[in-house]
This record gives C-alpha cells, sequence and structure tokens, in this order.
C-alpha cells in the first residue's frame, strides 16, 4: 500500500506539532520601547516583568569593562551618568556617518568621528560600540526575558520594523538579531504586524490605514485586505518625527521661560536634558489631565512652569500638521480616497495623546481602533506571526519595497528597477548595454531611493561583471535582476547574454558588518558569556550601590540638622566602605556593604519620615484627615 502524504485544507491550520522545541516570540524592537510577546494556539500575550510592565526602554548603559544594562535600570543612569548610556539607537540602525550629519546636535551621544563613509560608532564609557552592537544588547535582554517567563530558551524571533526602513536599516537589524542569537524568522513591517493583532486579515475586505506614531518615527500605512490576503499598498512616514519632538518643543518653551526669569541666554547640557524629562511628563499628564505645573530644577536654579492642554496643542500642532499631511500623501499615492477606508489602526504610544487622535479621526472621518494598547500591538501581532510560521499555517504576509531599487547610469543618473510600493516577494529583470566600443567590464552600483541621481539615494552595494567580449558600445545586452525577498532583503545578479558570463551580490550596505567582524564579535560573544554574565551582575551591585550612596547623600543635604555628630560620621565612614566596595570586584561584598549603609541610616530615615509626615500635616484640618 501506498502512503499518502497529507495536504491540509487551505485556510486550516494543521495540528501544532513539537511545540515545545518550537518556541518562537514576536519583537518589537522599538526606538523608544521594546516589547517581546508569545503566540500560543492563536493567543497572544504580552511578556511582562514582575512589575506587570510589558515596556522594555531601549536604553542600554554600558560600564567601562564593557558588560551592559538594559532597560528601566539603565533609563534611571540617564541623568547622573549620561556618558555611559545610550537611548533611540534605532535611529541610527543602517545609518553611515555620512546619513547623520542631518541629525548633528540632536544626537545626546558622542559620534567617533573617523571616515566619512562606513558605519557610525558610538563612543561610550571609553567603548567605540555599533548601533547594531547595541540594538543586539537590548534584543538579548529581551530574549532572557521571554526565557525567564517561560523557563525555556527562545531562539527564534518575528521582528518588526517600521515600514518605512530601507534595505541597510532591516539588513542591520537581522545583523543585531544574528549576534544576540536570535533566528529571525521574518522581518514583519510594525503596521503590518498591527493589522494582525487586530485580526483584520480575518475581518471583512477592504483598505485600512495605520498611523503609528512612536517616540522617535512616524508611519502610515495602507493596507488592503483581499480573499484573506493582506497587501501593504502604499506607505509614507518620516524616520525622525515622533513623542520625542513634542518633547523638545515643550522643552524648548519650558527654557525660554526660564531664560526669561533667570535674566540668562544660554543654558547648559544639564539643564536641556532635565527639561526634556520634565516635558515628557508634563506631555504625558496633559493625556488625561487639563492642566498642571512641573519644576526645573537644575544648577541650583528653580524655575517653575504651568502649561494647560490648550497650549500644549499650540506648542505641537506643526508637528500634528506634518503627520495628517503624511497621511494625506500616502492616499495620493495609493490613489486611494478617504471615503474607501474601512477602518483606522492607531499604533504607538504618541497616539494617546488627544490632538493625535482628534486630528486622525477627523482626517479619516471616523473613529480608529484603539481597544489594544498602542504600546503592545506591534508585539502582538509580531507573536502572532511568529506562531503562524512555526506552526506551517498558511497566512500569507505581502510586505511592499518601501523605496525604489535601482542602478546608476550614465551620468551618475538612476535607472529604477524596482518601484517603490512593489509587493515583495519579487523578481524584476531590466537590460542594459555598454558605453563604450570593446568595452569588457562594467561596474554595477546598486542604489536605493526616489532621487534621480545616484549620489542622492542610498548606496548598497558595488559589483563588477567582467569577461563580456568586445562589442561595439550598445550592442552587448546585460540582464540584471532584482530579487527581494519577504524580509525586503535584495539580491541583485547580472548576466551578459551572449555568453552567460554572471555575477551576483546579496547585497549588503557598506557600513553593515563585514562577515569577518561578524564572525569575531559573534565569537567574542560565546566565549564571554560567562564573563559577561558575571560583569552584568558585578555591574548592577556597582550601580545599585551608587544609587544608594546618591540617595544617602542628597538626603544628608536636605535634613543634616536632623544628626548629631556622632550618628554622621557613622554614616560617613560607612559610605566610605561601600566606596571602597565598588572599587573592587567583589559583588557580594558589595551588596553586604550596602546593606549595612542601608541599617547604618536606618534611623535617619525613620527622622526625615516623621519630619516629611509633621509637614506635610501642618495646615490640614483634621476633618479631611478621617476621610
Ligand atoms: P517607539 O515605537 O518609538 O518605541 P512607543 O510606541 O513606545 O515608541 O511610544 C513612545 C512615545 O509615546 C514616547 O514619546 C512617550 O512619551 C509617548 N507616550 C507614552 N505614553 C503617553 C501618554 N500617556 N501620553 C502621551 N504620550 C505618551
Ligand atoms: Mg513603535
Amino acid at each position: 500500500m501506498v502512503t499518502l502524504l497529507q495536504i491540509h485544507e487551505p485556510g486550516e491550520t494543521p495540528e501544532p506539532h513539537a511545540t515545545k522545541s518550537e518556541l518562537a516570540v514576536g519583537i518589537d524592537l522599538g526606538t523608544t520601547n521594546s516589547v517581546v510577546a508569545i503566540s500560543s494556539e492563536g493567543k497572544p500575550e504580552v511578556i511582562r516583568d514582575n512589575d506587570g510592565s510589558a515596556l522594555v526602554p531601549s536604553i542600554v548603559a554600558y560600564a567601562p569593562d564593557g558588560s551592559a544594562i538594559v532597560g528601566t535600570l539603565a533609563k534611571g543612569l540617564l541623568l547622573s551618568r549620561p556618558e555611559a548610556v545610550v537611548s533611540s539607537i534605532k535611529r541610527l540602525m543602517g545609518r553611515g556617518v555620512a546619513d547623520i550629519k542631518s541629525l548633528a546636535g540632536q544626537l545626546p551621544y558622542e559620534i567617533e568621528s573617523t571616515n566619512s563613509e562606513g558605519m557610525v560608532r558610538l563612543k561610550v564609557s571609553g567603548q567605540s560600540l555599533t548601533p547594531v552592537e547595541i540594538s543586539a544588547d537590548i534584543l538579548r535582554a529581551l530574549k532572557e526575558r521571554a526565557n525567564e517567563r517561560l523557563g525555556e530558551t527562545v531562539s527564534k524571533a518575528v521582528i518588526t520594523v517600521p515600514a518605512y526602513f530601507d534595505d541597510a536599516q532591516r539588513v542591520a537589524t537581522k545583523d543585531a538579531a544574528r549576534l544576540a542569537g536570535i533566528d529571525v524568522l521574518r522581518l514583519v513591517a510594525e503596521p503590518t504586524a498591527a493589522a494582525l493583532a487586530y485580526g483584520l486579515d480575518a475581518g471583512a475586505e477592504g483598505l485600512y490605514a495605520v498611523f503609528d506614531l512612536g517616540g522617535g518615527t512616524f508611519d502610515v500605512s495602507l493596507l488592503r485586505m483581499e480573499k484573506g490576503v493582506f497587501q501593504v499598498l502604499a506607505t509614507g512616514g518620516d524616520a525622525a518625527l515622533g513623542g520625542d519632538d513634542f518633547d523638545h518643543a515643550i522643552a524648548e518653551y519650558f527654557l525660554g521661560q526660564r531664560t526669561g526669569e533667570l535674566h540668562e541666554k544660554s543654558f547648559s547640557a544639564d539643564e536641556a536634558k532635565v527639561a526634556l524629562m520634565t516635558a515628557r511628563l508634563a506631555k504625558e499628564c496633559l493625556t488625561t489631565d487639563e492642566s498642571g505645573e512641573w519644576v526645573i530644577e537644575a544648577r541650583g536654579e528653580t524655575s517653575r512652569h504651568s502649561l494647560g492642554r490648550d497650549e500644549l496643542d499650540l506648542l505641537i500642532k506643526p508637528l500634528v500638521d506634518k503627520t495628517i499631511k503624511i497621511c494625506s500623501n500616502v492616499l495620493d499615492d495609493g490613489g486611494v480616497g478617504i471615503d474607501e477606508i474601512k477602518g483606522v489602526v492607531l499604533v504607538g504610544g504618541s497616539t494617546r495623546v488627544p490632538l493625535v487622535r482628534k486630528r486622525v479621526g477627523e482626517f479619516f472621518g471616523r473613529e480608529p481602533l484603539a481597544n489594544i494598547d498602542p504600546d503592545e500591538v506591534v508585539a502582538i501581532g509580531a507573536a502572532l506571526q511568529a506562531e503562524a510560521l512555526t506552526q506551517g499555517s498558511d497566512t500569507l504576509l505581502l510586505d511592499v519595497i518601501p523605496l525604489s531599487l535601482g542602478l546608476e547610469t550614465m551620468g551618475g543618473l538612476v535607472e529604477k528597477v524596482v518601484h517603490r510600493n512593489t509587493t515583495i516577494p519579487v523578481a524584476k529583470a531590466q537590460e542594459f548595454t555598454t558605453f563604450q566600443d570593446g568595452q569588457t567590464a562594467m561596474s554595477i552600483h546598486v542604489v536605493q531611493g526616489e532621487r534621480e541621481m545616484a549620489e542622492q539615494n542610498r548606496s548598497l552595494a558595488r559589483f563588477n561583471l567582467s569577461g563580456i567580449p568586445p562589442m561595439t558600445a550598445g550592442a552587448a545586452r546585460i540582464r540584471v535582476t532584482f530579487q527581494v525577498d519577504a524580509d525586503g532583503l535584495l539580491t541583485v545578479s547580472a548576466t551578459e547574454d551572449s555568453t552567460g558570463i554572471n555575477a551576483q551580490v546579496e547585497v549588503k550596505p557598506s557600513y553593515g558588518l563585514s562577515d569577518e567582524e561578524m564572525a569575531t564579535m559573534l565569537r567574542a560573544s560565546m566565549e564571554h558569556a560567562q564573563d559577561d554574565m558575571e560583569l552584568r551582575l558585578l555591574t548592577e551591585a556597582r550601580v545599585e550601590a551608587e544609587r544608594a550612596m546618591k540617595a544617602v547623600e542628597s538626603a544628608l543635604k536636605a535634613d543634616c540638622s536632623l544628626l548629631d555628630d556622632g550618628e554622621r560620621d557613622a554614616i560617613g565612614r560607612q559610605i566610605d566602605v561601600v566606596m571602597a566596595a565598588v572599587r573592587g570586584n567583589d559583588r557580594d561584598l558589595i551588596n553586604a556593604e550596602v546593606e549595612n549603609l542601608d541599617s547604618v541610616t536606618r534611623p535617619f530615615a525613620e527622622k526625615r519620615m516623621d519630619k516629611g509626615i509633621r509637614s506635610a500635616l501642618k495646615g490640614v484640618e483634621v476633618k479631611k484627615l478621617d476621610t
């Protein structure tokens, strides 16, 4: 008897097999915050920390020995140890030194100025790090969070990227995952993931818009759902527009008031940082509150700033206008009228801002979908996709190429081969010919972008096709094929027709990591895994010790009078002991001395608490205390 191979019915998910070893998560690697989620049997779940928080701030702090701390702990060091902390690294992913000139002045970190080609390197805590390595540290932390929660090792993931990310940025994201020991099942565009989270792939056919305003990037995408197939029709956005810019606008306003008050013309970098953090706080409060007052304390000077929702709206109006203008362009691009849109999905923390919601609702003429947390919706969609891919589901995800791909031709002009918004995966070929009589080689320069001149676009790769038989100019037929896979990654090959001579490159941006660099880094990370863990624990102990000492020092400054000389001396001596321990490498000793500091200062803390309660109660009517 012949055993027949089984084929499942289209649309049906086959029996899950080997579920345990196939564990794959969905990761939203955000500019501001990252989220990891997992789905099992179609039920997605965000993986939270012990405090119930899903968001991992995309912030990394480095110790001089190279060990990294990621997330909230690192965020806590932004003010006290700015030189050791990196944030918003996604903005630099896949960017060359030349690309980021336009961001100059906006970047809070020191960029190593070497050659103008090549990958950006940051100087952090005396080390030289690439954005890929820093992102890998964030991905490692997310992986660890998942491992801990799920009790087993996760090695596969669907990772989301902005729809606007070009080839270089996608390659950089994949490289980061590889460094973190994560096998990328698929890179999925963030809006596509959001639409999956809302189950639009199983819902009514038609057109949907996804409006994603995060901390550092803005994307709007037009999706078409048809016969269970999901297609991104058009995308647009601004890779440097987000909630951070709201913060800047508010901070500038605050600092303007402050210089007015203090009769000074300039402010320090420290002041700017404090103002930014205050601005962010004010913005987030004003999402629910109508108005409030905030205090900026820097350089020993205090200023008070009140801000109402109306004033906030005025400050951010130009930025919100920009997002609406981009929405309108994308509709034009896709040749779609507003009345054809069936639904609008809100993504990103900044879509909580009331003005944003209002304007989006007005523009599309309908209430946007927002019942899934806009911070978590992308990771949830990625998790669903990860499950689908590991379980052999036939959910088909089609995506588009965000920026045109082409070749440089004579005179530095660009000939587009794959036009933007073409559905991927795709293969397209075009014929080129020689320029000179007897030309035997051809230099092929692959670029991405919409501009006419090659130098105005992003240069992706160069390679040579040689061995062309000598012919008169224009007689040779060179067929260049562009192949873009489902992740949006490009392979270019060229063939001369009469001889069949072939050359091929997998496009690796010139400032991507070379295979050699990647191999060295991978080896280093494996060799040092154990040491790295030790270093990390030691670093965490040091950070905690520094935090504890800072807290005691500022308490001493504020309430020194509560102590007699003997008590002050005892605390001072213990601080010296902790400091000595921090200089050493004994983690247990540091932890023990921090605990001792805690016991020595406990009576002081209690006195301060008493004093605090007394002053808080001063002037409060007894009646109110009862309620
Ligand atoms: P990203 O996708 O860039 O990582 P997120 O989607 O996590 O970013 O959004 C982060 C942004 O959302 C930040 O600018 C943050 O200030 C903003 N945000 C978060 N919560 C609120 C809120 N309640 N009101 C206004 N803005 C918010
Ligand atoms: Mg996001």
